[in-house]
């Protein structure tokens, strides 16, 4: 005969279990609650961890909203990447957000067309050159 007994994983009380090896706890009221409080635990994890997803993709449309509506394609300056830098200071530490601003900032160009002024004698387009603030004309659309 079994003198063996079994320590209930939620009361935590020692028994003699019924059935050797399935039973865990010491009656069905102890597995009960045992079970409700993980299952509690584990749906409450769930829910912060997308919550911080949600965050992320958040801040992720932010700066692809910005780099669409006119940060690569305007020629407000040089520097555009601290300013960017700087909206996002408090996110910088998250490895995604980072590497969204290094995209950002690959996708600046150093020259903008302007089309609000016409080409000169020589038929040379005017650009803006982000680098010295200054209109330049390229004989052809840089690209870069
Ligand atoms: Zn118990």
């Amino acid at each position: 005969m079994e003198t063996n007994t079994y320590k209930c994983e939620y009361c935590k009380k020692k028994y003699v279990p019924k059935r050797r090896r399935v039973q865990k706890f010491c009656s069905n009221s102890c597995r009960v609650s045992f079970h409700r409080l993980k299952n509690l635990g584990e749906v409450k994890k769930t829910t912060e961890l997308q919550t911080k997803k949600k965050e992320q993709e958040n801040s992720k449309v932010k700066i692809d909203e910005i780099s669409v509506s006119g940060v690569a394609n305007s020629a407000i300056g040089s520097g555009i990447v601290e300013i960017a830098k700087n909206i996002f200071t408090p996110e910088e530490n998250k490895p995604a957000t980072k590497g969204d601003i290094l995209k950002l900032a690959s996708n600046l160009k150093r020259y903008h067309q302007i089309k609000n002024l016409p080409p000169n004698a020589m038929g040379h387009i005017p650009h803006f050159d982000l680098h010295t603030n200054n209109v330049i004309y390229l004989d052809i659309t840089l690209t870069f």
